[in-house]
């Protein structure tokens, strides 16, 4: 089902974002993993498309699996990193012709041992270049784009972040999946400011559960996502206790789920890391198995 049939038709679009292993045994995992969680029968799976493209073929290939085999709708992530318009072009073809119906639209961040993002020749320069391209050789398809409530580390301020959000929204864009955040008064904020601007497509927290403090504070300066100190505090205490910090992480993030659950959001987006077991007591406490039928 396509993006805005979901967001009509259903009241609570529950996602799930995987990423494509590296290796057999995480093939192996991610598909016991997938198993349970397609059992609260989320929305749509969607799977990331790794850095300059290099997981192409294995990201279309989970798309695959998750519609055939999981009986689940599939969401393709696609970035503009490394490919010129015609590969572009030609690679959404592909997607399309496996079954695809959605597409998370993504400008990507600069590949390895690079700075900053470069536009290569005959390529694109940003999401919003992308959306457009998508609208007009696929009108049909399904189209997420990626919004930051703490802003993009890249951009000088948040109004200018929130204009390009807005380009990406005019070009044709049907939701905005957010960038993970701890602090739900920032995502507060920004659907406010989205508002203020006229952006009337859902916009859906991303919620990625703590279940590895080293990996999360890996994760989080990278994209620059505030970590509220009081978190911090609790999670540094308990570092060389994984269990305790899972304990801590479900725990903040089922606060964040139900706070936001009350506010109204359309959705919640879960970055799952390919793992199941927090998810899957998050939608439990929150009782968000959806039936199959909404
Ligand atoms: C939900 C989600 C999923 C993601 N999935 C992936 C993935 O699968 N693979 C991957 O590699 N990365 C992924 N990312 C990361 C994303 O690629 C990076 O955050 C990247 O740095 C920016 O991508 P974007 O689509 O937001 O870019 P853009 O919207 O193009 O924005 C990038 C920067 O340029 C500015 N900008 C935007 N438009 C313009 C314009 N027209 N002119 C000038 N400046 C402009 C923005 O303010 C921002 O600072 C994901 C992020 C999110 C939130």
């Amino acid at each position: 089902m396509r993006l805005p049939l979901l967001f009509k038709t259903q009241q609570f679009v529950l996602s799930i974002e995987i990423f494509p292993p590296k290796t057999a045994d995480g093939d192996a995992a991610l598909r016991k993993n997938l198993q349970t969680l397609v059992a609260y029968n989320p929305s749509f799976v969607s799977c990331t498309y790794g850095a300059g493209g290099s997981t192409r073929d294995r990201t279309l290939q989970w798309c695959r699996e998750i519609q055939l085999d999981f009986l689940c709708t599939a969401m393709t992530h696609f970035t503009c990193v490394g490919s010129t318009r015609e590969e572009l072009l030609s690679w959404l073809d592909q997607a399309v012709a496996e079954g695809i119906q959605n597409v998370m639209a993504l400008r990507g961040d600069p590949p390895a041992g690079q700075e900053a993002f470069k536009t290569i020749e005959g390529g694109l320069s940003n999401a919003n270049e992308l959306v457009e391209l998508i609208r007009d050789k696929h009108p049909d398809l399904g189209i997420g784009v990626a919004g930051y409530p703490e802003k993009h580390q890249e951009a000088p301020n948040m109004d200018i972040d929130l204009n390009h959000l807005k380009r990406k929204v005019d070009a044709g864009a049907d939701a905005v999946f957010t960038q993970l955040f701890f602090v739900n008064d920032n995502f507060f904020a920004f659907r406010d400011r989205c508002e203020e601007l006229g952006i009337r497509i859902p916009i859906v927290p991303g919620i990625m559960p703590i279940t590895d403090f080293a990996r999360i504070k890996r994760i989080t300066s990278m994209c620059g996502t505030v970590f509220p100190v009081a978190l911090a505090t609790r999670l540094e205490a308990v570092k060389d206790d994984p269990q305790a910090q899972f304990e801590i992480g479900v725990e903040h993030a089922i606060q964040q789920c139900e706070e936001l659950r009350s506010a109204g959001v359309p959705g919640i987006h879960f970055y799952a890391l390919n793992k199941s077991d927090a998810c899957q007591r998050i939608l439990d406490v929150m009782q968000l198995q959806q039936k199959a039928s909404t």
